[in-house]
């Protein structure tokens, strides 16, 4: 429902968790939290509102200069703790708006290989794709690409890499995403709000386009390889 994805020199959390806030009109029923920090992913998940993940927070702080948030609307697994994203699978930890339409072929197969699944949601399905990529090519860029190329449906996905702690992947597909640039860092987000009190300068990504942050400098090329030109408008609502 609501994707917040923060890159820079700032701490990740309270940026993530403020623009979470900014999207609760829109209703949800779980929230998660995951940032990078010395080469650990670490994640927190709660159900219900956002001040259970804020108390979580609290009590078990998230450190970390680059992280992803979520909040959960279920369509595909009851609300819980477990179903709540991010997912990680392997070195791979995603959100995602959105539906995956052939999630059950694509689980089916990836269980055949031994991948073991903890939730029951589509977006689960996402992480292990890219992590089973990855483990075959060892370049998260590519193996977010080829993951892609291999889904049906709707979303929008905020992709972090626990071995590429310098590098925030977005991409869309029928949901939503908006990407902030800001002096040396870059916010995404599902909808303007979440980072409008950092940036006013905003690219709006299209279907099947995608944004690699990396060296302080956002990307932005077709999932399928191709590079592209985006130009950023400013949104002057106050
Ligand atoms: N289909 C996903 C799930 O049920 C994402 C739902 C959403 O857009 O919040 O977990």
């Amino acid at each position: 429902c609501g994707i917040v994805g923060y890159i820079g020199a700032q701490e990740a959390t309270p940026i993530i968790l403020d623009g979470l806030k900014r999207l609760e009109y829109r209703g949800y029923d779980s929230a998660g939290v995951c940032t990078l920090d010395a080469g650990r992913a670490e994640v927190r998940r709660s159900e219900g509102k956002l001040f259970n993940l804020e108390r979580l927070v609290a009590a078990q702080p998230l450190l970390g200069r680059i992280g992803i948030g979520h909040t959960r609307w279920a369509t595909h697994g009851r609300p819980s703790e477990i179903n709540a994203h991010p997912h990680q699978a392997g070195s791979i930890i995603v959100v995602h708006n959105g539906i995956i339409e052939n999630y059950l072929e694509l689980r089916e197969r990836l269980r055949g290989i031994g991948r073991e699944f903890l939730s029951e949601t589509d977006t689960e399905v996402i992480s292990h794709l890219i992590d089973e990529k990855y483990g075959a090519c060892g370049d998260f860029e590519r193996a977010t690409r080829q993951a892609l190329a291999e889904l049906r449906g709707a979303y929008a996905v905020c992709v972090l890499c626990e071995k590429e702690p310098g590098i925030l992947i977005a991409a869309k597909q029928g949901s939503p995403m908006v990407v902030g640039l800001g002096v040396g860092e870059f916010f995404v987000a599902s909808d303007i709000p979440a980072i409008l009190s950092h940036t006013r300068e905003m690219v709006f990504l299209d279907d099947g386009e995608m944004v690699v942050f990396r060296d302080g400098t956002p990307s932005f090329s077709r999932v399928s390889g191709e590079p592209l030109e985006k130009a950023s408008r400013h949104i002057d609502w106050s």
